[in-house]
């Protein structure tokens, strides 16, 4: 509000406002059809229809109240595309006000949920509801919408029937039930044709730290000459961050491109996905979900499936072979470490200095003369600062059933001398102290973050985390769906399951 009054007032003191409520709703849904077709005159402020509910609840956005999203205009700009737009403005205020991006994100996903909304009928009570929902009429549902609106029950029995026996879903938003069951089919039925995965990886790239995240948020950082020592201290790293949570997002989908293009060399564009030799081997698939934790922060999970992976009965034979075993204990000696000299032990391990913003850093440059030298002081570095899991209560620490305090990531870690695999296919990195997570040290060198690596021999270790993908993403929704809205927009369709 003040960008717009500093225009008007020279000495920059307005007084205060008494603002009222207003008794009519904003439609969450955009103007109405009508209103976007035919009614711009040339002053569209004049006109009644050019009411916007951007312009007026985000005044200092939008100072002159012009140009709010889905403004009356001559040529229509999409909701989403605007609203894109508004968040790469060059001076930042759409994407650092506090509310802007959640709001125009929850209308969105609204929007999305209705468009998309499908009714599902349960298949014993089919014929009876089908019954009961022929003698519904648009004139039921009006009512019905009205009364939702009152916040009023449906008077209608065949309005509340349809309520209860229909599940309104919303296929394509993300973290609701339907998203959910569809990713655990697209992954077996992955399973199905490429067989088992062959690894499990959880990137959580530090959005704090990361230099590349603070150019994002508009620091001024040189990374063909960086220096540690210049730039945002952390502090104020932390609070650009905190402070533009559309860079944070934009940083962590650039380093997973970063990552799937150059170490895995996966290459996903507009219409195909295509694969080369990458650290881990040749992929002939990856699923990838993202999560965010408690303060916001985002991770990825992800499922990768390697070419020429034999199938589980061949796998289990070969794996009796020493042959074959000495081949996958050279890949996890590779691949999957959770040891380098220095982390012998807790004293060895406290020997080492904690450094908690190594991520402030380049990778090693592949053409230094030292960069091997440069890979493994960087690796036992990061693999002490970002690695070394410390059990604190309630945050991993949780009673069992005997009331007895245990880590729920299952601290201290299995012991052994080497990397090995057994006969039945139980694998393990070399690993002298417990508290020593493992990682996959391509990524632990380039990307500067703590990861998880873990290689998947049975179809068991599938299954867990195939769950586990799919439903700690999405807890339970609830009921935040216009159900009237659903059931007066759609056409209802049954499907039998
Ligand atoms: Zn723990």
């Amino acid at each position: 509000m003040r960008w717009g009054l500093q225009n008007l007032w020279s000495d920059d003191h307005e007084g205060g406002y008494a603002v009222r409520h207003g008794g009519r709703p904003a439609r969450d849904f955009g103007p109405a059809a009508s209103t976007r077709a035919g009614t711009i005159t040339d002053d569209l402020s004049t006109s009644a229809d050019a009411e916007n509910f951007f312009e007026k609840a985000f005044p200092c956005m939008f100072p002159y109240g012009r140009g709010g999203i889905e403004a009356v205009r001559r040529v229509n700009v999409d909701f989403r595309n605007h609203v894109r737009w508004a968040l790469q403005y060059h001076d930042r205020r759409f994407r650092k006000h506090e509310t802007f991006p959640f709001v125009s994100f929850g209308m969105l996903q609204r929007r999305e949920g209705l468009q998309s909304a499908k009714i599902q009928m349960r298949r014993r009570d089919f014929d009876t509801v089908a019954a009961q929902l022929s003698t519904l009429t648009v004139d039921k549902l009006k009512r019905a919408q009205q009364e939702e609106e009152n916040g009023q029950a449906f008077s209608d029995p065949a309005v509340r029937t349809l309520r209860k026996h229909v599940h309104a879903v919303a296929g394509r938003v993300v973290g609701c039930d339907s998203a959910r069951y569809r990713y655990r089919s697209q992954i077996w039925s992955t399973c199905a044709v490429f067989g088992a995965p062959s690894a499990w990886i959880t990137i959580n790239f530090s959005d704090t730290h990361d230099p590349i995240a603070q150019i994002f948020a508009g620091e001024n950082i040189d990374m063909d000459a960086f220096l540690r020592t210049l730039g945002p201290d952390r502090d104020q790293r932390g609070r650009n961050i905190a402070a533009d949570p559309y860079a944070a997002a934009k940083f962590f989908h650039f380093m997973a491109k970063t990552v799937f293009e150059t170490l895995f060399k996966i290459k996903v564009s507009q219409f195909q996905v295509s694969s080369d030799t990458g650290v881990l081997g040749d992929v002939a698939a990856y699923f990838g979900t993202v999560e965010s934790q408690g303060r916001g922060t985002l991770h990825l999970h992800m499922l990768l499936w390697l070419k020429n992976t034999p199938p589980p009965e061949q796998m289990a034979e070969m794996l009796k072979t020493e042959e074959f075993r000495a081949k996958v204990v050279a890949y996890i000696r590779a691949n999957m470490r959770a040891y380098v000299p220095g982390l012998e032990s807790a004293e060895t391990v406290a020997a080492i200095p904690r450094e908690k913003d190594l991520a402030y850093n380049r990778p090693p440059n592949p053409n230094a003369a030292d960069h091997a030298e440069q890979v493994r002081d960087f690796e036992v570095r990061l693999a002490r600062s970002e690695q070394v899991h410390k059990c604190q209560i309630k945050r991993c620490m949780f009673p069992n059933k005997f009331g007895r305090l245990v880590c729920k990531r299952k601290a201290p870690f299995e012991l052994a001398q080497d990397a090995f695999v057994t006969e039945a296919g139980k694998w393990g990195p070399k690993r002298l102290f417990g508290l020593v997570n493992g990682w996959c040290p391509h990524i632990l060198v380039n990307a500067r973050c703590n990861n998880d690596a873990k290689l998947l021999t049975n179809g068991r270790d599938t299954k867990n985390i195939t769950f586990y993908v799919t439903s700690y993403a999405a807890k339970k929704q609830g009921r935040n769906y216009n159900m009237s809205a659903v059931m007066a927009g759609k056409q209802p369709q049954s499907s039998l399951p």
